[in-house]
């Protein structure tokens, strides 16, 4: 990685203004899955430990048309951040203004402020100067540490490098990193899995992997349409019936590289407690959907997998939110784990979701914080976010 990062920068005395994922699932006002704060620890405390006064912003939910909205302050992450470290965490409300200025002008090295979310503020989406410029007047350098939010331009993750020095955090580094090598320089054989309601989100993605790696193992909804493409019926199972063309092209372009289920789990409805069974691909009644790939096609994957040295996996192989549906993600996820001497690599969102659900986290080489991001920095695509972030000279 060519970036500048925090390691580069003497912080004696100095104000990081951190731009941090804290995008944090929520139920009921708590947080439910701190993983993405957990991650941003690393940089947080190395600034602390380097003489920095740290500044943090994120965005967290989609408050409405850039409003706040109490359901979404970002004081609850400020709050249980202050849990997972040794120093003084204060919480301002507002993004900027003169409360945020004054709380930052106050903050002592050692000290963390966590600002309001930057989606109260309209300017944010828009990717607006003067809320860059306001947000960069509060600190000496700017810190990107949100690899998950570096696919979107917006002031707090591109605007604001326009007027402060920046350097990328050890999470923003360690994202480039896995997946930049495993694109430019892969160890082989080299095999994507990818899942995932739709093909019609992963087209790009798709197509950029078939010519960089040897094998693709298609699975979940996503695998529907594929197999519908080839002409098997499909039944009532989620098919993007607007896409066929586009997946048989694929199909046929991949014809060497892309795998398809030979078996499938189908059920009568849509729910946790349907009635299910396995058929293969061929048989899927004309009334039951197909939720998750079958054992047979468990075994055919692991056997590709099995000597695998880099392995990058998006999205789930059923409908794992349903645990008798969600078989194939945990026997894929339990696999990736057995491997020994290979890069694995999950890609964010639900993959990553499933493997940690599994308690697996652990076992993988890396994973993603990013879906939304990694999904983009696979397709080939520079992450504005990234983009904005200055060379190391
Ligand atoms: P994505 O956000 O594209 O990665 O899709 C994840 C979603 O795909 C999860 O909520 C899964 O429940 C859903 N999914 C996976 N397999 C299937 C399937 N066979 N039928 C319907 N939905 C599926």
């Amino acid at each position: 990685m060519n970036k500048k990062t925090i390691k580069d920068i003497d912080w004696q005395g100095k104000k990081a203004l951190v731009r941090v994922d804290f995008n944090v699932p929520l139920s009921a006002g708590h947080i439910t899955d701190d993983a993405r704060i957990v991650a941003a620890l690393p940089t947080i405390n190395y600034l602390l430990e380097h003489g920095a006064a740290v500044i943090l912003m994120s965005h967290l939910g989609r408050p409405k048309d850039g409003q706040p909205d109490p359901k979404f302050s970002m004081k609850v992450t400020a709050d249980h951040l202050g849990t997972l470290i040794q120093a003084p965490v204060t919480f301002v409300t507002g993004v900027t203004g003169p409360a945020v200025e004054s709380a930052a002008k106050a903050l002592q090295p050692g000290e963390v402020l966590v600002l309001e979310n930057t989606r109260f503020d309209p300017r944010e989406t828009k990717n607006d100067r003067s809320l860059a410029q306001e947000l960069a007047s509060l600190a000496d350098y700017f810190v990107n540490d949100a690899f998950g939010s570096a696919h979107r331009a917006h002031a707090s993750t591109t605007g604001v490098a326009e007027f402060l020095p920046t350097a990328a955090g050890f999470l923003m580094e360690k994202e480039l990193e896995y997946l930049g090598s495993a694109l430019e320089d892969p160890k082989r054989p080299f095999i994507a899995i990818l899942g995932g309601a739709k093909v019609s989100d992963k087209i790009g993605v798709i197509e950029a992997l078939l010519e960089k790696v040897d094998t693709i193992l298609i699975g979940g909804g996503m695998a529907n349409t594929f197999l519908a493409s080839q002409g098997y019926p499909m039944g009532k199972s989620l098919v993007e019936n607007d896409v066929l063309g586009i997946a048989a092209g694929l199909m046929e372009k991949g014809a060497a590289i892309i795998q398809l289920p030979v078996d499938l789990r189908v059920a009568s409805t849509f729910a946790a407690d349907a009635e299910n069974k396995i058929v293969s691909v061929e048989d899927v009644p004309a009334d039951w959907m197909a939720l998750d790939i079958g054992p047979a096609t468990i075994a055919h994957y692991a056997n590709n997998l099995s000597g695998a040295k880099t392995v990058i996996w998006n999205g789930p192989m059923g409908v794992f939110e349903f645990p008798v549906f969600a078989q194939g993600t945990v026997a894929i996820a339990e696999m990736l784990a057995s491997l020994r001497n290979a890069i694995t690599i999950i890609g964010g969102g639900d993959s990553a979701a499933a493997v940690r659900q599994a308690g697996l986290e652990e076992k993988m080489s890396h994973v993603s914080t990013g879906g939304g991001a990694s999904l983009e920095f696979l397709e080939g695509k520079e992450l504005p976010g990234v983009a904005a972030l200055n060379n190391r000279e």
